[in-house]
């Protein structure tokens, strides 16, 4: 497929995801809270954002699947340029994006089997079509006898493995995990990077872990982006830029995971 227009990256390109110099501010007058972000994602990748409280990485995330526009440069995920899509071209966008939480955002007055299918009720597939895609989705996410349980019954780390069983349920071609393990204990933070890097391997699905916390970068990233009051102050394979950090911020982190 030809690029869209001049500059756009063709997805054939191996792009899953381009930042060109993209600048966000809410209000005219307010300070940036992505400033001058450059950044490329390659698919299949696992890649990290890192970066303190307020960097920047939800924002980051927001302009990634449309419910955020750049203020200024373009966000590019494979190839297109969303910026001034309508409506319904973004519901077709986000439908390739699945996104995962800390707060898991489960719906509490839906069993996990309705919290899972509800993308696809959406989307208006046929009722035994959605049940044998649910029962596929838990099975593969490790939670198949619990189909029929409400959220308030489950852990933190059953309930993240529904929040991702729904994310995948249509079949995104990149998952956003914004600080998805922040919730959770050790053991479960591991079980849960352990299923991310499943979908990274069986499915070929991008990754996109945005978290606050180092281990989680080391144990399941190979390349980083970390942020620091919007801006990109290192960028690289997560050994070197852990090994050898550019800037203050990083060695910060650094040494606070030591
Ligand atoms: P992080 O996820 O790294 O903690 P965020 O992207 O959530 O950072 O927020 C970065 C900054 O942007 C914060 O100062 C936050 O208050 C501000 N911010 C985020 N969303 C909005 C919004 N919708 N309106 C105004 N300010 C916002
Ligand atoms: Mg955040």
């Amino acid at each position: 497929m030809a690029p869209e227009r001049p500059g756009a990256v063709a997805p054939s390109d191996g792009v899953a995801i381009e930042f060109q110099d993209v600048g966000k501010r809410f209000g005219k007058h307010a300070d940036p809270v992505l400033d001058g972000v450059t950044l490329r994602i390659g698919a299949g990748e696992i890649v990290g954002v890192i970066g303190p409280s307020g960097a920047g990485k939800s924002t980051l995330a927001r302009l990634i699947n449309g419910l955020e526009r750049p203020t200024s440069g373009r966000v590019l995920v494979h190839g297109r340029d969303h910026g001034g899509a309508r409506e319904k071209e973004l519901n077709a966008l986000r439908t390739q994006i699945g996104m995962i939480f800390q707060q898991f955002n489960l719906f509490n007055s839906r069993t996990v089997e309705g919290n899972v299918g509800f993308g696809l009720q959406v989307a208006g597939v046929p009722a035994a079509r959605r049940r044998e895609r649910v029962a596929e989705l838990l099975e593969f996410v490790g939670i198949a006898d619990k189909a029929k349980a409400w959220p308030a019954a489950l852990s933190g780390g059953q309930k993240q493995r529904v929040g991702i069983a729904r994310a995948l349920a249509t079949s995104p071609s990149i998952l956003i995990a914004d600080e998805a393990t922040s919730a959770l204990d050790p053991q479960t933070t591991t079980d849960t990077l352990e299923l991310l890097r499943r979908i990274n391997s069986d499915l070929g699905t991008t990754i996109v872990v945005i978290t606050h916390e180092m281990d989680v970068v080391r144990e399941v990233c190979s390349r980083v982006a970390v942020l620091s009051g919007g801006r990109l102050v290192d960028h690289g394979d997560v050994y070197d830029v852990f090994d050898r950090p550019n800037s203050e911020v990083t060695r910060g982190l650094v040494r606070h995971a030591v």
